[in-house]
């Protein structure tokens, strides 16, 4: 359906999306597994889940989450100080080493998919598919940092005049405090640690308060795999409590945070405050992601990536869709189909294979959704049923609402709620003008472009003040050494996660002249 706006349509005609008809897409790479987007068999079961089905539901009825003892935060000073200790060590283990401990931990991961799935589903409510691609994204990270660390640590000879030799290294910084969030308690607590530990920094790990158990299994296949106990210590509690006396310990030499934009902020501020050396924070954080929908756009293609990005992990995703932005000229029929999509989801029980949304992590978090459904009622139009008996506790069923304009989405809802606002007609008929309200909102993570305007795309894409854009697809899933992430503004420092500068980041550099 083509509105009014001026499309060309030789370009369209030339678009990929019509060319990728043509061309099967390409698998992704051996080595990379990211999340298959879920598609469903006959009985609602996830394709990337089925062939597993038998393995993953033995590993649910054995697999017990342990129990876990709060670290007592007057000790992270002392630990600060092992780590220091164990760090003059771990910097002098040859990084293909490291490396080799990290891909001997990654195989463990990935012979233990099953019971690492399992206890995914048990303490943070995964779905069996968000777990087995969290489960593969972690096994990832482990195997890209090997690699990288290997080749980004080899010391690189520079020219200089005769009589002199001129050398650019790489250097381990210290101990590093990782602090990681629950809605990837895996994956991004892997990523984190595999980082610090290959860049041969020495790691003081404080999990999320809600995730502990996945944290230290975790733990435990990276010290079986040969890392030494002090060189990753564990460190579970709070946040304002053992994370604060990690941050402001003496002798940290880095810390790097993903979570809200609000701690994040406290955790600069603590690093600001400290005497001694400057240190570096690696902060992700969160977004008010936003996809911006043409008139040329497939209804059927915005309606399958708003699903997916909108809903799929409850929403809690940092790249989650939370506003979508349509043209008046498909408005009502893409949210007439969005309707229809969402009504087939199904809300329930994170361990039933057939569940697409489970429970959000704890009550805390539903009162906080629930705070900002009761707003939305008073100030948006409703576009989905008020959520249903089935839905009580933890259990939020998607939700969409749509809201008088895109400066009215003011905070991240870290929920199954997506908010849609109308461009294309008045004051806000370019769609370079949606950007930059877009832009304006400050955050800068995960941008969704739908048009079938090559031209369009890339000059949206420039202009866009984003880390991560997707044109004619979903928002969320990054995949480790494709799609590397991480925002700016109040999405975060800048470092992408998964991507080929991300090492660096770990590192000091250290040039060596030498008067030959
Ligand atoms: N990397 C994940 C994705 O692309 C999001 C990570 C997060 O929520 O922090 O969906």
């Amino acid at each position: 359906q083509l509105g009014d706006e001026d499309v060309d349509i030789g370009e369209l005609l030339m678009s990929p999306l019509w060319l990728e008809e043509a061309n099967p897409a390409l698998p992704l790479p051996p080595a990379l597994y990211g999340p298959a987007p879920a598609r469903r068999n006959s009985e609602g079961i996830d394709l990337a889940v089925e062939p597993m089905r038998a393995p993953l539901l033995a590993a649910l009825e054995t697999t017990a989450v342990p129990g876990i003892e709060a670290f007592d935060a007057a000790g992270a000073p002392k630990a600060v100080v092992a780590s220091a200790a164990a760090f003059r060590r771990w910097r002098k283990t040859p990084v293909e080493a490291r490396a080799a401990m990290l891909r001997q931990a990654a195989d463990a991961l990935q012979r233990e998919l099953p019971r690492f799935c399992a206890l995914l589903v048990k303490e943070a409510f995964k779905t069996w598919g968000d777990a087995v691609a969290e489960v593969r994204e972690a096994v990832d990270f482990l195997r890209y940092y090997a690699d990288e660390a290997e080749r980004i640590m080899q010391p690189v000879a520079l020219p200089g005049p005769t009589g002199e030799s001129n050398e650019l290294r790489l250097t381990a910084r210290g101990p590093w405090v990782c602090i990681s969030p629950w809605n990837f308690p895996l994956a991004i607590f892997t990523g984190q640690v595999a980082a610090a530990l290959a860049t041969g920094n020495t790691v003081l790990a404080k999990p999320a308060e809600q995730t502990p158990a996945i944290a230290l299994e975790a733990v435990k296949l990276l010290h079986a795999a040969g890392v030494p106990a002090d060189a990753l210590q564990l460190l579970h509690g709070p946040g304002e409590t053992v994370g604060a006396a990690l941050v402001a310990a003496a002798g940290v030499a880095g810390v790097v945070f993903t979570g809200s934009t609000q701690v994040a902020r406290i955790i600069h501020r603590a690093l600001a405050a400290k005497d001694g050396p400057i240190v570096p924070l690696i902060a992700e954080t969160g977004g008010i992601n936003a996809m911006l929908v043409d008139s040329s756009a497939l209804p059927e293609q915005v309606v399958d990536a708003v699903v997916q990005s909108a809903f799929r992990s409850a929403g809690q995703r940092c790249s989650a869709l939370r506003l979508l932005v349509l043209h008046d000229g498909i408005a009502d029929a893409v949210i007439e189909m969005i309707r229809g999509a969402a009504g087939e989801l199904t809300a329930g029980d994170p361990a039933l294979l057939s569940t697409d949304v489970g429970p959000v992590i704890d009550g805390e978090a539903a009162d906080n959704i629930r705070r900002h459904l009761k707003r939305l009622d008073s100030e948006a139009k409703r576009l989905l049923a008020p959520a249903s008996s089935s839905t009580g506790g933890n259990l939020i069923a998607p939700q969409a609402y749509e809201v008088p304009s895109i400066d009215s989405v003011t905070s991240e809802i870290f929920g199954p709620v997506l908010q849609i606002a109308r461009w294309g007609q008045g004051d806000l008929s370019d769609p370079a003008e949606v950007i930059e309200r877009i832009n304006a909102l400050g955050y800068g993570l995960t941008l969704g472009i739908q048009t079938r305007i090559d031209s369009r795309a890339q000059a949206l894409a420039t202009r866009a003040h984003v880390g991560n854009i997707y044109v004619n697809r979903n928002i969320i899933g990054a995949v480790v050494g494709v799609q590397p992430f991480g925002g700016e503004g109040l999405s975060g420092t800048g470092p992408k996660a998964g991507g080929p500068h991300y090492l660096y980041r770990f590192c000091a550099e250290q040039t060596v002249t030498v008067n030959t």
